[in-house]
This record gives structure tokens, sequence and C-alpha cells, in this order.
């Protein structure tokens, strides 16, 4: 398989960029601060700056309100 193909990276961008929207859907309670809200990594808009930093602060949470249960 050869990755470096113009056409595969374009649709890896387009990809990457579903991604950084689906992170960043509208979510109550959070506030634009700038930063990523995981990684602390600047951001033009929205609380992540990627799915994955998303998902890892969405279990940290999980985890945390689970902590607080038991
Ligand atoms: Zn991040």
């Amino acid at each position: 398989m050869n990755f470096s193909d113009p056409i595969d990276e374009a649709a890896e961008r387009e990809q990457q960029m579903i991604e950084i929207a689906l992170a960043n859907r509208p979510k109550p309670n959070m506030v634009y601060t700038g930063e990523c809200h995981w990684c602390e990594e600047p951001i033009d808009k929205g609380h992540y700056c990627d799915a994955e930093c998303r998902e890892d602060h969405e279990k940290y949470l999980r985890a945390q309100s689970q902590r607080r249960v038991a």
C-alpha cells in the first residue's frame, strides 16, 4: 500500500476535519477557552483539538463521576 498518494492524503485530511467537527459538537456547560480541554493545545474554536482528546476527556469525566458515586 502506498499511503503517500495525494488522494489518500486528501481523504485522510477530510476525515480528520470530520473528527474534529464531531469532537466539537456543542456541549452544555462547556466554555470556549481557546485551549483543548484535555491537552491544552491552542484551538480556534470548540473544546478539543481532535476526537481523541474528546474521548479521553469524556472517559476521564466518567471515571470521576463514578468515583463520586462510589
Ligand atoms: Zn487536545
